[in-house]
């Protein structure tokens, strides 16, 4: 039981910063995987531990999932610099060890979160409105804030995931951005129970969560993705059809086919421009496809004449917000949606990347922060 509250000022550096409430047994440093140009080596080794400011906790990072976010960050393949050097991650899962003098809600010992959205200004009219993650001011674990590939991270306080006490930290990490975001995502379809939602990547981290959530939330599945085992894996987690990309000679017809005239609603977690194009085409009239996965580069086009004669939606979602966080741990918490994880040492995280990029991953990479 993690129960101590003992104050002390770690070193003189932190002494100046302000009054900061850790647990004694904080060290200095710290393993962390960081890299110092984009796509540039990355590096297992001992790095400071960081010093919460005011508003932030200091996180012990057991367990943290492997995003294809994170692989982009590292590459910097997005029109949106990260920071140098970055310690990459999002999806943190672990205890809190430390405090900045102005946290409210937090106690040593409590079980938190790291998430995409790091923290917002909480004052502009996005964030008042609950859409924090669109705020001009966000802060991104693993791309403009320091993330959770490393043993200790910090996280504003009024952002970071309450984790309820006694969940496993490896199995909960995964929810944290892909969880959420998946089911952010479905809430934005705007489906009801008995309808079919098409999930374009299904097998993948925030695919295999998707199709559970899907589930969960009534509608039925259609898991799109390559191979054998993807299809498999899609089918063990509660998809009813699964479509094989590597396959089909005719995607639209066969998705079309196998929901009578096309899914309700589709959710896009592939990283493939051409999949995002084709649910344009077979997305049911009235329906709506949600663009949820973010290939470089990648513009969306849909045909003007059925777009307006199907009368289609087509829409972005971005994570979630904190209603939304607690939301999708519930899910997780009462059993709704269980974790596909791998777990590795964290120093493996480079091999992880590799298998990502090949497109060899069955659900989700976790690493273990203490390996
Ligand atoms: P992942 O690599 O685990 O999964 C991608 C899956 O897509 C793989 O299973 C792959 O086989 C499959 N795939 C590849 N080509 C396909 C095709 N043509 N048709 C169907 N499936 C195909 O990646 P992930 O971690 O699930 O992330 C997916 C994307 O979502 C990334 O671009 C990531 O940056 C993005 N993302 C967006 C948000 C957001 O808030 N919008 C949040 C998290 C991640
Ligand atoms: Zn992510």
């Amino acid at each position: 039981m993690l129960r101590l509250t003992q104050t002390k000022t770690i070193s003189p550096l932190r002494a100046a910063i302000g009054s900061i409430r850790t647990m004694a047994s904080v060290p200095e440093t710290q393993k962390g995987v960081i890299f110092y140009e984009n796509g540039g080596k990355l590096e297992y080794k001992d790095i400071p531990v960081p010093v919460p400011k005011p508003n932030e906790i200091l996180i012990n990072v057991k367990y943290s999932g492997v995003c294809h976010t994170d692989l982009h960050a590292w590459k910097g393949d997005w029109p949106l610099a990260t920071k140098l050097p970055l310690v990459g991650g999002h999806e943190g899962a672990g205890v809190v060890v430390g405090m900045g003098s102005n946290v409210k809600g937090w106690k040593i010992g409590d079980l938190a979160g790291i998430k995409w959205l790091n923290g917002s200004c909480m004052s502009c009219e996005l964030c008042e409105q609950g859409f924090e993650s669109n705020c001009a001011h966000a802060d991104l674990s693993g791309y403009t804030h320091d993330g959770s590939f490393q043993q200790y991270a910090t996280a504003d306080a009024v952002q970071a995931a309450q984790i309820p006490k006694g969940t496993d930290l490896a199995e909960v990490s995964p929810i944290l951005c892909a969880g959420v975001t998946v089911y952010k995502a479905l809430k934005s379809a705007n489906l009801k129970a008995g309808d079919w939602v098409a999930i374009s990547g299904a097998a993948g981290g925030l695919g295999s969560l998707a199709v559970q959530y899907a589930k969960a939330m009534g509608y039925r599945v259609l898991g799109i993705d390559g191979g054998a085992d993807k299809g498999k894996l899609v089918k063990e987690l509660g998809g009813e059809v699964f479509i094989d990309f590597t396959k089909s000679k005719d995607m639209v017809a066969d998705i079309q086919e196998a929901t009578n005239g096309g899914p309700h609603g589709v959710i896009n977690v592939s990283v493939s421009e051409g999949a995002i194009n084709a649910s344009t085409q077979y997305v049911r009239p009235t329906g709506t496809v949600v663009l949820v996965g973010l290939p470089a580069g990648a513009v969306i086009k849909s045909e003007v004449f059925s777009h307006v004669v199907k009368s289609i939606n087509i829409k972005g979602s971005y994570v979630g917000n904190r209603a939304d966080t607690r939301e999708a741990i519930d899910f997780f918490v009462n059993g709704k949606v269980k974790s596909p994880i791998h777990v590795v040492g964290l120093s493996e995280l480079p091999s992880v990347y590799e298998l990502m990029e090949q497109g060899k991953i069955l659900g989700r990479y976790v690493v273990d922060t203490s390996k």
